[in-house]
């Protein structure tokens, strides 16, 4: 069975709504300034994973809606050259499903050797081409994993891939895509136990690890408070095996809390001051929301701009792109898009469900994650 792909509101191409500056960066209303392009390069996924996905899948964008890695490129050209666009993200559905994904990389790096990109992934296939993808100029990658038991992880992504994530993980490790850094994101009953083993493995793996509070961006529209495991939680699930002591420097609008990891129990004649095993981060998009210090912009696997994960709006850009449109057009209407960014994603953070809080039509692999 397949689930419809429910589409945000399209709004108009018109003019810059009254009060967007014409000159500034990627600005909003509420004085934020979008700097971290997040682009999803494809909508399709191998996995399934439940907080995410439907069973039966979603109905894929052709092919021809999707950008190609010259159109994936001017957006980026008009992203850092006109509107201040300082880091890309690439990311999706699956961005290894896409076989041109290197060749993406590759385009991006080559006209802007300064700009960092990374790419979000669930790791498999990466051991045949993380070394192409290093090769290609990738600046850095985060690789999904759930769990580190088979049973756990095929009933969390509805696939038997354990075995190709975990081995994927140590082929961007080998390419020199250092530090890997590992997302995982927990829920109630199902892998919520594994937070301290997930953080041994990665420790030792080094890998940098950080848990993401799950988000009401499943397709199924499942997500309850009560299956959320919070950051609270999360702490006091390392708390079992760990102690972690806030990671010392600022913050810096970063959307991961960081924690510098020791063992529980100090061995003899060692103390505070000891450096630690590594470091954790937790990101509680949820309970401690962090919206007022956004700077992301994305763009969907087929060219629109979304202002916010929680958006109910997009607005085209690769149409008008295809439609001979100039640079200054296209950052004219990209700024146009951002200044409508709402100030929060309305979910409140006192347990409680909050009567502003509607869930987006798209879900996390259609918008981009
Ligand atoms: N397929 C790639 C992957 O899984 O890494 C990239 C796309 S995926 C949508 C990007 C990230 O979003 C993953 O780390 C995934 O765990 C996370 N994600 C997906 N649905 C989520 C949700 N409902 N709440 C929080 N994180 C979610
Ligand atoms: Fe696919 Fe990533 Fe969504 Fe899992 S989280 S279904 S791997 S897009």
């Amino acid at each position: 069975m397949s689930v419809s792909l429910g589409l945000p509101r399209l709004r108009s191409a018109g003019p810059a709504p009254s009060g967007a500056p014409t000159g500034a960066g990627l600005m909003d209303r509420h004085g934020r300034r979008a700097t971290d392009l997040r682009l999803s390069v494809i909508d399709k996924c191998n996995l399934r994973c439940t907080y995410c996905m439907p069973a039966g899948g979603l109905p894929w964008l052709p092919a021809a809606q999707l950008m190609t890695p010259a159109e994936i490129t001017r957006i980026v050209t008009v992203g850092v050259h006109r509107l201040g666009v300082t880091e890309l993200r690439l990311t999706g559905g699956e961005p290894l499903v896409r076989p041109d994904l290197e060749d993406i990389v590759a385009a991006v790096r080559t006209t802007h050797p300064e700009l960092p990109v990374s790419v979000t992934t669930n790791g498999i296939g990466l051991t045949t081409r993380a070394a192409a993808l290093a090769e290609a100029g990738l600046t850095r990658i985060n690789i999904s994993l759930d769990s580190l038991d088979a049973a756990t992880f095929r009933a969390l992504a509805r696939r038997d891939r354990l075995a190709d994530v975990l081995a994927g993980a140590e082929a961007a490790a080998a390419a020199a895509l250092a530090p890997v850094k590992i997302n995982a994101v927990l829920m109630a009953g199902v892998n919520d136990h594994e937070a301290p083993e997930l953080l041994s493995w990665a420790l030792d793996h080094g890998f940098a690890l950080r848990f993401i509070e799950q988000m009401p961006l499943d397709a199924d529209h499942g997500w309850t408070r009560a299956d959320m495991v919070t950051a609270d939680q999360i702490r006091n699930r390392l708390a079992t095996r760990f102690r972690l002591v806030p990671h010392p420097g600022p913050r810096e609008g970063a959307p991961a809390e960081l924690w510098d990891v020791h063992p529980r129990t100090p061995t003899a004649g060692t103390g505070a001051g000891d450096a630690p095993l590594g470091t954790v981060g937790i990101i509680a998009s949820v309970t401690e929301p962090f919206c007022a210090d956004c700077k992301r912009t994305r763009i969907t696997a087929e060219g629109r701009i979304r202002s916010c994960l929680f958006s109910h709006e997009e607005v085209e850009l690769l149409p008008l792109l295809r439609a001979g449109a100039t640079d200054a057009n296209l950052a004219e209407r990209w700024r146009a898009a951002m200044w409508a960014k709402p100030a929060a994603h309305g979910m409140d953070h006192t347990g409680l469900d909050s009567p502003d809080y509607v869930q987006p039509e798209r879900s996390m692999s259609a918008i981009g994650g």
